[in-house]
């Protein structure tokens, strides 16, 4: 079989990069192999995100600039996946006529019949049908990049909550989760491929298996906790109103449980969490943000949050910084309200100003900075295991960093702080030593958005895991 060459452009959440990753797998098999050289590419697939405009428009200008590769190389593949791809469908083909292909989020296991005719033929195909139920389980795995610890494993897809600013439930279609005996022998395929950590990807991981009557959540987590030669597992994202007693209590018993929770709030006020359809109340996420860390004092917890929502008042708003500074999170991501076109809110009146919007983000951001910085301060001069991702290009002007014959390393806390940390190269001296292996760090410094720290002891656990490879102290 000839070996063609494939480049992959991905935009957007985990689920799209876990989702490139199937791309690449379910290629591979008719020959197509990565390249970062897109004007080399036999193909060139776009798999595009639409959470919100930015998002969309960075897509589409991509595109755009695809025309004239495509027009030097005519026999170039073009074409778009995700969710631009699942909400445009063949409205891409009439506006760019150098695009082969439009498949959506479902049609990921029809992908090789299509190119097989697009190479036979030269047709234009779309394929944007959505399922309820999962047709192909995998599993699926593309390649893994070199050194690779930490993978992507889709347990549910789709989402049935309906908030009113999203457009998930209308681009990835209804909640429908994959069987536990396919996820684990997904994990259990990666693991023997090296890798130490998994994260489970779902839009409210918290329903799992709900509408199917499979096992629930924490049932699906004790059993890939049992996985051996897994080290960690995180999860990614919990609803608030779906988070259960016994998911709480999950990270008091499962030893390999990441003590990190991201639990989106997106406000903090009761009106606009209910003209959100959130679901949830300001108190009733206190109140489990507190049973959180009853039962798991050293957990990190996280949050995504929206400013401007129509309507959002100044007093609203401040509801919403009123609550960061009670919670304390350990970090959070924040967005402009951007309206969507089947989302219900594009509909609502009391639309912000953008410049009251970016004011209400750079003083939420600013807010949060300060909090992480006192945060990450609490942390000098403790030590903390890492599991090591690899090298690191950032750069530490005041520490060992700076110094020659070093190596400079980044690995990654439970709580999902990355560290960085130095070992002189000659007890260090190759990417091979370190990666994938756990390490225990001295945290010696700490800015806003970095922590540094010197390695004290290595390796770390009782019993070597498979595929743990020793480090240098
Ligand atoms: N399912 C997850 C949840 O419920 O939190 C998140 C899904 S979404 C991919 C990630 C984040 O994008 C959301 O938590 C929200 O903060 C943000 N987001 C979604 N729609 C948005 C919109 N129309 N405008 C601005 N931000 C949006
Ligand atoms: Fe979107 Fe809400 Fe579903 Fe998250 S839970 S994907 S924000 S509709």
């Amino acid at each position: 079989m000839n070996s063609k060459l494939l480049h992959i452009s991905t935009i957007g959440c985990q689920m799209n990069v876990y989702d490139a990753n199937q791309i690449a797998g379910v290629l591979a098999p008719m020959g197509y192999c990565g390249t970062d050289d897109i004007a080399s590419a036999d193909m060139v697939i776009v798999n595009t995100c639409t959470i919100r405009e930015k998002a969309e428009q960075k897509a589409f200008s991509f595109l755009g600039r695809l025309a004239k590769l495509k027009a030097a190389n005519p026999a170039m593949i073009v074409a778009v996946g995700g969710c631009v791809a699942q909400q445009e469908g063949k409205a891409i083909l009439k506006r760019m006529p150098h695009v082969d292909l439009v498949f959506g989020t479902h049609a990921i296991f029809r992908l090789p019949e299509m190119v097989r005719r697009i190479e036979a033929s030269r047709c234009r195909i779309v394929d944007v049908r959505l399922s309820d139920t999962i047709e192909f389980d995998g599993p699926v795995a593309g390649p893994l990049a070199d050194g690779q610890v930490s993978a992507f494993v889709t347990i549910m897809r789709g989402c049935d909550n309906f908030c009113t600013y999203c457009v998930v439930p209308h681009v990835r279609g209804r909640e429908a989760s994959r069987h536990p005996d396919r996820i684990l022998d997904e994990i259990r395929m990666r693991v023997d491929q090296g890798i130490r950590e998994v994260t489970l990807l779902g839009q409210n991981v918290n329903s799992y298996g709900n509408k199917e009557g499979l096992c629930r959540f924490y049932e699906l987590l004790e059993r890939v906790n049992g996985i051996d030669g897994l080290s960690r597992i995180r999860f990614t994202t919990s609803h608030p109103k779906d988070l259960s007693r016994e998911l709480i209590d999950a990270f008091g018993r499962l030893e390999k449980l990441c003590h990190h929770m991201h639990l989106p709030v997106q406000s903090g006020d009761d009106g606009i969490l209910k003209r959100m359809n959130r679901r949830y109340t300001r108190d009733s996420y206190l109140d489990k943000i507190e049973r959180l860390r009853t039962t798991c004092p050293d957990i990190a917890i996280t949050s995504d949050f929206i400013v401007g929502f129509p309507g959002e008042t100044d007093r609203q708003f401040q509801a919403t910084l009123d609550l960061i500074e009670k919670v304390r999170y350990d970090g959070l991501f924040a967005f402009m309200y951007s309206d969507r076109p089947s989302a219900p809110a594009t509909a609502f009146s009391g639309k912000i100003d953008e410049s009251v919007k970016k004011e209400r983000l750079q003083a939420l951001l600013d807010l949060q900075t300060g909090i992480t910085r006192e945060k990450h301060q609490t942390l000098v001069g403790q030590i903390r295991e890492v599991l090591v991702e690899g090298t690191s290009r950032s750069l530490d002007t005041d520490g060992l960093a700076s110094v020659d014959h070093t190596i400079q390393w980044t690995g990654r806390t439970s709580s999902n702080h990355i560290v960085h940390f130095a070992v002189p190269d000659d007890q260090a001296t190759g990417k091979e030593l370190l990666t994938g292996a756990f390490a225990n760090i001295m945290i010696e410094r700490a800015h806003a958005h970095s922590l540094w720290g010197r390695l004290v002891q290595g390796p770390m656990g009782a019993t070597p895991e498979k595929g743990e490879k020793p480090i240098a102290a």
